[in-house]
């Protein structure tokens, strides 16, 4: 079976090479046929129900399960950014980050062209996705991961049993190796923004779109690292409008936040360029997004212009007033990088607005369970005596 690429950039297109990239430099992603799709009539609540959109049937196990999230209302944030707000949690995936949507589709993909093992270049989340799925399919995981990870990042990786390298040299450099060697040697390496994991979490999109059908959100926000979550949320609007789908063809206004100590692909947007530049710092609390040379950092900013959106840096400070503002006003427990999509949120609705009633969604990427880091909330839980419980009754009531 061969699954057809194309290229956002220069609209070339070619068979699927793992690891490959367009001759003018850009990512490919996954080529559909969109004209004749509609909602599906079925009660399959996963990503699966897209499953026409989707390069590859579902799998048996793990995988079967991805997507398929909820997305929750959150009244007493509204006042936050004076619109209506909805969170997409995709902390409900399996291993709870939107991760699995794409290693769900990449790892099925490897089993079914009989490869051996799988492969990804992470420090955290996608690498926990990765070893979880091959676990279910049957797969041996390679997992490279950069020399200086603190052990304890890699607990929750190493239960599932993977291969794991801590690899010496630079990072950004280690994502093409990974894939070159992977192509040689028979490794399907499902990175950050390949194909077949973009064409997966294209459906964060789809799920959010098939929630407000026939009418469109006003806006989505979300945290951006590799660029290869929002390439795919840009490229699922992009199919519906084709499909005619999406009111009046309206794409919702996309965009994507970095953490300000690690920013390339918001620096690029401020200066009004349309190529990324690597930078030097990756120290936030916001580590899941803090790539510092962006594959998809190009296309994250194609996104942004052609939706009319745009890509914001916010500090640690406002990321982790933002994890409060959403546990303690939501309800839901996220990592400090989704945070960041509240405090975008926030910024957008100060420089520019959004309309009085308009819906406005916050891709919250991931579960906060990982992330048990809680140095910013001050616990406050004195002991009392029960005979003097009474008082405290009082106190709440
Ligand atoms: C990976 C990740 C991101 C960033 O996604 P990219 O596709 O790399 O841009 C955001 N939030 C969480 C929780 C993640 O794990
Ligand atoms: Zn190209």
């Amino acid at each position: 079976m061969s699954i057809n690429v194309t290229c956002y950039a220069c609209g070339s297109s070619a068979t699927l090479v793992d690891g490959a990239r367009c001759d003018c430099g850009e990512p490919y992603w996954v080529e559909t046929d969109p004209e004749a799709f509609a909602w599906p009539d079925t009660a399959e609540r996963s990503q699966w129900r897209y499953r026409d959109l989707l390069p590859t049937d579902p799998p048996i196990g793990l995988g079967a399960c991805a997507g398929g999230t909820p997305l929750v209302r959150a009244p007493r944030l509204d006042d936050d950014v004076r619109a209506q707000i909805h969170l997409k949690y995709e902390g409900t995936n399996p291993t709870g980050t939107f991760k699995d949507r794409g290693s769900a589709v990449g790892v099925s993909v490897a089993a079914e062209r009989g490869y051996e093992a799988v492969g990804t270049v992470s420090h955290g989340n996608m690498a926990r996705s990765m070893a979880a799925h091959a676990a279910s399919e049957g797969l041996d995981c390679l997992v490279l991961v950069p020399a200086d990870i603190p052990p304890s990042r890699l607990g929750l990786i190493a239960r599932h049993d993977p291969t794991i390298r801590r690899v010496e040299g630079d990072y950004g450099d280690l994502y093409y190796e990974a894939l070159r060697l992977g192509r040689q040697r028979e490794v399907a390496f499902v990175n950050s923004d390949t194909p077949l994991r973009v064409a997966g979490q294209k459906t964060t999109g789809l799920e959010i779109a098939e929630s407000f059908a026939p009418d469109v959100p006003e806006a989505i926000v979300m945290p951006v690292s590799s660029g290869g979550h929002a390439s795919g949320v840009w490229k699922g609007f992009r199919e519906l409008s084709a499909a005619g789908l999406l009111e009046e063809d309206s794409i919702p206004t996309l965009f994507f936040v970095q953490a300000a100590a690690c920013s390339p692909i918001a620096d690029a947007w401020e200066r009004g360029e349309e190529t990324v530049n690597p930078v030097e710092s990756d120290e936030t609390v916001a580590y899941s997004i803090a790539n510092r040379n962006p594959p998809s950092g190009n296309r994250v900013l194609a996104a942004a212009a052609d939706t009319g959106g745009g890509v914001l840096a916010v500090d640690d400070d406002a990321i982790l007033d933002a994890r409060r503002a959403i546990a303690e006003r939501a309800g839901l427990s996220v990592e400090s990088s989704c945070a960041t999509a509240l405090a975008g949120a926030r910024t957008v609705a100060t420089e520019r607005g959004f309309d009085d009633d308009a819906d406005v969604v916050l891709v919250a990427t991931g579960t906060g369970f990982t992330d048990t880091d809680t140095t910013d909330v001050e616990v406050t839980a004195p002991t009392v005596p029960m005979a003097d419980l009474d008082a405290t009754f009082e106190e709440i009531a």
